[in-house]
């Protein structure tokens, strides 16, 4: 049977939380065609059946905070400026990590942090209420940094019909602004949140300099792709201007030579699980939850500020057979808010759920026609994961052993 992806051929589900091994690290999933041999997915241990995620998060467990803790208080004081001048970027678009985050550094270790904004493609207003809370009563200096309209519209539109990723535009220009504003700046100091969320990146290692690794920087942009499609093709094909595609991409290597950014996770050094952060940010923020329980999952906190990213869940669901549900329920049965029965039950009631509540005004937005989005996901299902009966696509394989092969 074909896959598609690269994927691996056999499914296989964690036996601690309801991971698959078709779950791609962050950039696998953007990678082109031509480059998917080297595409990457979630590795599950063939002696004890357990994915690296678990793993990964029982070392979290022997970790000594203490002296991580001590670690960053070196990191901060080394960057520390006392002209009162930024030292620090924390990037967020409002939810309860970047809250978080901005907030401890701000009020605990007294660094001064400026928050860029990469804008959701579509704010739902609780998303848009959260951010002007997080800055305004958290108190924070604030710089939105939004790409030219149409050219977002466009891009978005054709990364879902290239590579059915609803969510690309957003995703890569909130990873390449923060660095790009750390130079303009002269600011040093970048922070990001957890990295479970970058879970089998070349940039698995959670404390890197940009100097040394190419993640967030690109040499030249003659083999990057934006909407699966070459810079230069952009141009000359679709009418794209390099003037308005430049804001979607990393940060020169040259003028990276120039400064010396770095860019840290702050979940290396502090130990915090989306439920704590949740509550912080709830207390110190003015944070509040979605209004209604999220399409495609039961949680109500987690990525709930744009209106497309529920139809980017969506289409993972469609592309590896994991949907929202699955996700959330692993990071919760990591951090033990759940069984992994409870998980199981969740992915069986939520997971794939069609998230109708945005739909029509999402496509309407991007000039899509529903159908067609539909014959889009029709495409892009690998035949490893769904068998089309009596007319209903369904999974071949599910973590609760109902797929129609299983
Ligand atoms: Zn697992």
């Amino acid at each position: 049977m074909k896959t598609k992806y690269n994927l691996p051929k056999k499914v296989i589900f964690c036996k601690k939380c309801v991971m698959s091994n078709q779950r791609p690290s962050s950039i696998s999933e953007f990678l082109h065609k031509r480059d998917r041999k080297n595409a990457q997915y979630m590795k599950i241990n063939n002696e004890d059946g357990i994915c690296d995620a678990c793993k990964q998060n029982e070392i979290k467990d022997q970790i000594d905070w203490k002296d991580r803790e001590e670690k960053l208080i070196k990191l901060l004081e080394k960057n520390r400026k006392k002209n009162g001048e930024y030292d620090c970027i924390v990037p967020g678009s409002g939810g309860k990590d970047s809250a978080y985050q901005a907030h401890i550094l701000k009020y605990k270790y007294k660094m001064n942090p400026l928050v860029i904004t990469w804008p959701p493609i579509m704010y739902t207003d609780y998303g848009l209420k959260n951010y002007n809370n997080w800055i305004n009563v958290g108190g924070f200096d604030a710089l939105v940094v939004k790409p030219n309209g149409n050219t977002m519209r466009q891009l978005t539109r054709l990364s879902i019909t290239n590579l059915l990723h609803p969510f690309q535009t957003f995703i890569l220009g909130q990873k390449n602004i923060a660095p790009k504003i750390a130079s303009k700046f002269g600011i040093k100091l970048v922070f990001y949140g957890e990295n479970e969320a970058e879970y089998g990146n070349p940039i698995a290692e959670n404390n890197i300099s940009l100097r040394k690794k190419s993640y967030f920087a690109a040499k030249n942009y003659k083999n990057i792709y934006l909407a699966g499609i070459k810079i230069s093709e952009l141009i000359k094909k679709y009418n794209f201007e390099k003037r308005d595609l430049q804001i979607f991409l990393p940060i020169n290597d040259n003028e990276l030579k120039k400064t010396k950014i770095e860019v840290h996770y702050l979940g290396y050094y502090l130990k915090w699980t989306p439920q704590e952060a949740f509550y912080y940010a709830v207390k110190n923020t003015g944070f509040a939850p979605r209004p209604f329980r999220t399409q495609g999952t039961f949680s109500k906190y987690n990525s709930i500020d744009d209106k497309i990213d529920d139809l980017h869940y969506y289409t993972t669901f469609i592309k590896f057979g994991i949907g929202r549900t699955t996700y959330d329920a692993s990071q919760e049965i990591r951090n033990k808010h759940l069984t992994r029965d409870e998980g199981k039950n969740l992915v069986k009631k939520y997971d794939g759920e069609f998230p109708d509540k945005y739909f029509s005004e999402v496509m309407e937005y991007l000039n899509i026609k529903e159908n067609k989005f539909f014959n889009i996901c029709d495409h892009f299902r690998p035949e490893h994961l769904w068998k089309k009966k009596v007319g209903t696509w369904k999974l071949r394989h599910t973590v609760n052993q109902d797929g129609v092969d299983d």
